[in-house]
């Protein structure tokens, strides 16, 4: 059985691949920590340790307390799915051929497989003649606990950052490439999908796609860059995100998701983020006022 501790360092070492130097970590996660079962005092400040020397070449954190057993390797989460599932849309409206996806999708029996106790298999939402389509890599905790896409402290973040393109979640497309959220052996928090999990639910992304037929794609998230792209260990984030591509015909830009931005709160990160954003209302022709223009630019 993995540990809290291993746990957290696997965590943390997802984290600095993905280009993190600092985390915040919470109470309930140090009492993971603790060799001996102790409760956190309440009291107890927040811990801010560095990334870096938390798991650069795979030392675990030294003032973290040290565990006298060697670390065991958590076991891989290996996953084999079927084939992808063939997608032909009935004929019928949009409303029409949504409903038909949907009922299509959450009767998938691999996707039903995938889910917990309690998890819901997370669909879509939003407006199926929208202009933007929020592509996420797959559900977290809170998205399959409520069946909806970007929910939770980082959706809270997504509604933000659409009331400042002036854009409601209402008027925007969302979803995930992945229906479910990936499985995993650790006590808490969330998984990247796999390829070959996103390669299976993507024919169902891609009917979402043809239904709504947006202007602009927007991809959040690391992994939806292979997700969408395909696999390529050249083609990354950090060199591909901003820069034009195209899916499905379809404009296509990457951004960090906003759990990375919620982490990684400084004013560049906020304006490479939001700076993606105005590309993507320039492209669809949305007024973009010199207050929108100037956030998150140094004064
Ligand atoms: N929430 C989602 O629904 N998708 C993501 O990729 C991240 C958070």
């Amino acid at each position: 059985m993995p540990t809290g501790l291993d746990a957290v360092y696997e965590e943390l070492k997802r984290l600095q691949l993905e280009g993190m130097d600092r985390v915040f970590i919470e109470d309930r996660t140090m009492a993971l920590l603790q060799p001996a079962p102790e409760p956190p005092h309440p009291k107890a400040p927040p811990v801010t340790i560095d990334l870096q020397s938390a798991v650069n070449s795979g030392n675990k954190p030294t003032e973290l307390a040290p565990k006298p057993t060697p670390r065991k390797k958590a076991p891989a989460v290996t996953t084999s799915l079927p084939e992808a599932p063939t997608i032909e849309l009935p004929s019928g409206d949009a409303s029409t051929q949504m409903q038909w996806l949907q009922e299509r999708v959450e009767s998938c029996p691999t996707c039903k497989e995938q889910l917990r106790e309690n998890e819901k298999i997370v669909f879509g939402t939003g407006s199926i003649s929208a202009d933007i389509f929020y592509c996420g890599e797959a559900p977290g905790e809170e998205e399959a606990e409520t069946g909806s896409p970007f929910q939770g402290k980082a959706g809270d973040l997504l509604t933000k950052i659409l009331g400042a393109m002036g854009l409601s979640r209402e008027s925007v497309y969302m979803t995930n490439i992945m229906k479910w959220r990936p499985k995993h052996n650790k006590p808490y928090g969330n998984r990247p999908p796999t390829q070959e999990e996103m390669e299976f639910c993507l024919p169902y992304l891609k009917a979402q796609i043809e239904i709504v037929q947006p202007k602009v794609i927007i991809g959040l998230g690391n992994a939806t860059v292979p997700g969408l792209l395909g696999a390529d260990p050249d083609r990354k984030m950090a060199s591909i995100r901003g820069s034009w591509q195209t899916f499905e015909g379809i404009p296509l830009i990457f951004t960090f998701q906003p759990s990375y931005l919620l982490f990684n709160d400084t004013m560049k990160t906020k304006r490479m983020a939001w700076e993606d954003m105005l590309k993507a209302m320039e492209k669809i022709d949305l007024p973009v006022s010199e207050k929108q223009h100037g956030y998150f630019l140094p004064k």
